[in-house]
């Protein structure tokens, strides 16, 4: 079994050092770091975000450029994922909030689960959701993929997070549609029509500044340390037929990719920011740029109240 996992179509995805992987068994998640040091490293992902213990911050706003032309695409089945490429050499970029420098789009790729009950992979107050997307970005100063894994700024990565919805999401359709032809491992196909990065990771541009931020790993082996993750809070909908198709997806093996979800993994001393965009934020600026929690914020005004109220019954008995 080992042998057929480690022959891969898909070595140009960036990935190829940690092919020889499960999501069970003897080379599931609890046994990666036999092979692949950094799995047992400090700085993991996934991870769970408890929304009482974020630090607030309001970061410059978060730009992706290119987003908006029309880019041939194709899927890809590599065993472990539906890796979705585009063939344009003007790739889109992704820069400001949390980043210092540009970003280069690299791949985008899904994790889902065997039911509409789990298959995130980052959990927010431990809910999980039915499937997450990662839209993978290197840095644009370091040339490649490949070389921006040896740096810990190395990469940027969207998630999205997505819902049970009774219709399907047709900004998906064009993905789902090909899935059925590229079921076994190493297959590849083209998607019908030129595809709008846009409709994938701008879905309500209101919405987009709205999300958490840390600093962690690639989820699969070689769990490089390298990654800024920006979760976005806004939910994404698919139905549940959309949500099926993947899972008839195929492993290395053979069987089917029911699940592909690496269980959460220490915070440790990390600090998970929740960006709040600037214009929500300008009455409570004074408590947000503190430092505080959101809990925190809540609770000083009340505290003053009660203050308040001492004195006015200390100065009433007197
Ligand atoms: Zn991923």
């Amino acid at each position: 079994m080992r042998i057929v996992s480690i022959i891969n179509a898909s070595s140009s995805s960036g990935f190829c050092h940690g092919q020889n992987f499960s999501y069970d068994g003897d080379q599931g998640p609890l046994h990666w770091g036999e092979e692949y040091h950094s799995c047992i490293g400090k700085y993991q992902s996934p991870i769970n975000i408890e929304e009482h213990n974020v630090k607030n911050v309001s970061l410059s706003p978060l730009r992706l450029i290119g987003i908006d032309n029309p880019y041939q695409s194709y899927v890809t089945n590599t065993g472990h994922t539906v890796m979705l490429k585009t063939n344009e050499s003007k790739a889109a970029t992704l820069s400001g909030g949390p980043l210092q420098d540009n970003y280069v789009f690299e791949q985008l790729h899904f994790h889902w689960g065997e039911n509409d009950y789990e298959g995130s992979e980052d959990l927010v107050n431990n809910h999980s959701f039915p499937m997450e997307m990662h839209a993978v970005f290197y840095k644009e100063d370091y040339k490649s993929f490949n070389e921006a894994l040896n740096h810990s700024d190395g990469l940027a990565i969207l998630a999205y997070l997505y819902e049970v919805s009774p219709q399907p999401n047709p900004a998906y359709e064009p993905i789902v549609r090909v899935l059925r032809d590229i079921e076994v491992m190493g297959k590849r196909k083209a998607l019908q029509e030129p595809l709008l990065l846009e409709s994938l990771f701008v879905p309500d541009i209101a919405k987009m500044q709205d999300y958490f931020t840390y600093f962690g790993s690639l989820t699969t082996p070689p769990c490089l340390e390298v990654a800024r993750w920006i979760d976005f809070k806004d939910r994404q909908q698919l139905s549940h037929e959309q949500l099926a198709a993947f899972r008839d997806l195929q492993t290395p093996e053979g069987d089917k990719l029911t699940h592909n979800f690496r269980p959460v993994q220490p915070l440790e001393d990390r600090v998970v920011f929740h960006n709040i965009p600037k214009e929500q934020n300008t009455l409570s600026n004074t408590h947000h740029s503190d430092g505080h929690s959101g809990q925190r914020n809540v609770k000083i005004p009340i505290l003053f109240v009660a203050l308040g109220a001492l004195v006015a019954i200390f100065l009433f008995a007197i």
